[in-house]
């Protein structure tokens, strides 16, 4: 049996394209992924704007990749993270994205 899926095989892409525009952008253009699913396109900085210099993260972060004294600012060593999410969730600040 013969089955021509020609006509329809672009339909799950343009689908996707259409209602996942904003998704798709960001991870070919900015290479960025908001939902840390692609941990090689995530990056998770401190706002230093907005950090207290808490140390909240710092004490929940699992690979110790959180730098910074007393009430200092943090900063996150980019090569120890492994992109968990875990600070995000503990700022009270909300100084910590991606
Ligand atoms: S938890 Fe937020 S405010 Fe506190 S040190 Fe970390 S980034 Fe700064
Ligand atoms: S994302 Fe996880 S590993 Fe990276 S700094 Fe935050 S808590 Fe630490």
């Amino acid at each position: 049996m013969f089955v021509d899926f020609g006509q329809s095989a672009p339909n799950p892409v343009i689908s996707t394209l259409k209602y996942f525009n904003e998704e798709y952008r960001e991870h070919a253009i900015d290479k960025q992924c908001r939902a840390l699913e692609c941990k090689a396109m995530s990056k998770i900085t401190i706002n230093q704007e907005k950090c207290k210099g808490c140390g909240l993260c710092q004490k929940h972060c699992p690979v110790n990749a959180i730098e910074g004294e007393a009430r200092e600012k943090r900063k996150i060593n980019q090569e120890k993270c492994i992109k968990c999410g875990t600070c995000l969730t503990n700022c009270p600040f909300k100084a910590i994205g991606n």
